[in-house]
């Protein structure tokens, strides 16, 4: 389903939590989304709420402004491989899911190509990669957020980072813990 992002779709969904005419909604690229749950968190008629602050399209979005740039944190001159992002010696960033549950208008990676970053086929590359660089540690899956896969392709993608039972040059450092008891769970069979 399409999100929300004509001024007049993004004051329905916010509805008594928008303060106008303090605030000037402008469509954006990156369109407006945010769950309802989230939404339901805003402080009725506070335009200041930072949770609105953090999903609300403002016309300032769209200033352009000399010497501001599309990849504000230079990921994609650290990407040697699609999916793969390695700035800092011994961690690297796979480009899991190009999907977010939110759009945070502060998202540094809102102009990110993930058309071509972040395709499952492109997987196996960069796994490769990791597996043969015996310095990484630590592999963080990011995006988007890793959380929107299914639960399937996460659980399998976890089978297919290199074991480091073989190649003990990498750990699992940070995970939800009902994650980590199914991804244990399915490694013992
Ligand atoms: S990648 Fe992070 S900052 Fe960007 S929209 Fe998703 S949750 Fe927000």
């Amino acid at each position: 389903m399409s999100q929300p992002n004509s001024t007049d779709q993004i004051e329905k969904k916010l509805g008594e939590r928008l303060s106008l005419p303090q605030l000037t909604i402008a469509p954006s690229e990156f369109a407006f989304k945010a769950p309802q749950h989230f939404i339901n968190q805003i402080e009725t008629k506070a335009p200041n709420d930072p949770l609105l602050a953090q999903i609300l399209p403002l016309a300032a979005e769209n200033t352009l402004i000399d010497d501001y740039l599309t990849d504000p944190v230079g990921d994609l001159h650290k990407s040697p491989l699609p999916s793969l992002i390695h700035k800092y010696q011994g961690r690297v960033l796979l480009i899991a899911s190009p999907k977010c549950d939110i759009h945070c208008r502060y998202c540094f990676r809102r102009h990110f190509p993930y058309e071509s970053h972040s395709n499952q086929r492109l997987w196996q590359q960069a796994l490769d990669a990791i597996e043969q660089d015996t310095s990484i540690h630590e592999v963080i899956l990011s995006g988007g957020d890793p959380m929107s896969l299914s639960e399937k392709v996460l659980l399998d993608l976890s089978q297919k980072l290199p074991p480091s039972n073989t190649s003990p040059h990498y750990e699992f450092i940070a995970e939800p813990q009902w994650f980590r008891h199914k991804r244990l769970h399915k490694k013992h069979g």
